[in-house]
């Protein structure tokens, strides 16, 4: 039987590369997303058409009481999952003074909360399988650099990496990695609304990077290859550091 694994906020973006990747390397995913159910059922579909295994899960990794019930549901029918990325995340950027609590609360809630909302129930799970897995969240170059706009995002996102590196700590005997992917600027809808040209020249490598590339490390963390790394924040981000 496949692993299973669950990827959130894979509707798109990142976390549908690195949901397809994942299936392609023979995982049985679990293809999440929170309002664009129709997205994340095509991605599954896509997965499904070629040869792979996967199926979407709609709930918001913000609401604690909603993850606890939806994550319980799918153990309940499915067993355990042996590899995690928590993925999604979003930004509500604003200069500090002009930050409203809506903004800070919204981007904490999502992109930090959900690190417990969804780790919480599934790694008991885990760890009682005795198969090991993988745990990798997903955070940012903001985490370590900071950026204009994005006190709560690096906030949340720079929690993400000591959070990371605590459960690193108490899962390694069960042979269960955790790790935080550190992104620069990736090509998605996310990055909408940026001054994609102007960042461009900050880049080392002067280009944006794609979904499918930081996919590929996901997948190599996920590889029995990478059994022993664990506890790290590892940039994909074209050299911007
Ligand atoms: P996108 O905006 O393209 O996709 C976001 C995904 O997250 C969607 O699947 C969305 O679901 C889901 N999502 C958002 N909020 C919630 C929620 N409350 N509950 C459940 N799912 C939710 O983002 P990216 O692919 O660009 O980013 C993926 C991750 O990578 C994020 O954590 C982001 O912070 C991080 N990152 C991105 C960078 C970039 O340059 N793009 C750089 C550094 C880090 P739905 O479709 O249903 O709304």
């Amino acid at each position: 039987m496949s692993r299973r694994v669950l990827v959130t906020g894979a509707s798109r973006g990142i976390g549908r590369a690195i949901a397809e990747r994942l299936a392609r390397d023979g995982f049985a995913v679990t293809v999440c997303c929170r309002e664009r159910v129709a997205d994340a059922e095509a991605v599954a579909a896509g997965i499904r058409g070629a040869g792979g295994e996967a199926h979407p899960l709609a709930f918001d990794v913000a609401d604690r009481e909603a993850c606890a019930r939806v994550l319980a549901e799918q153990l309940t029918a499915h067993g355990p999952y042996w590899g995690v990325v928590c993925n999604a995340g979003l930004h509500a950027d604003a200069p500090f003074p002009v930050l409203s609590g809506d903004a800070w609360d919204r981007v904490v809630r999502t992109n930090l909360d959900a690190f417990y909302n969804v780790l919480q129930p599934v790694v008991m799970p885990m760890v009682r399988s005795h198969q090991g897995g993988r745990i990798v969240t997903m955070s940012s170059a903001s985490a370590s650099l900071g950026n204009r706009g994005q006190v709560n995002y690096s906030a949340a996102k720079a929690g993400l990496v000591g959070a990371s590196r605590s459960l690193a700590l108490e899962l390694a005997k069960r042979h269960i990695t955790v790790n935080a992917v550190a992104p620069g600027l990736i090509e998605t809808e996310m990055i909408r609304d940026a001054p994609v040209e102007k960042i461009v020249e900050m880049i080392p490598m002067r280009r944006i990077g794609r979904p499918e590339e930081v996919a590929a490390l996901v997948a190599f963390l996920f590889s029995a290859d990478a059994a022993y790394i664990t506890g790290q924040v590892i940039g994909i981000s074209g050299g911007l550091a």
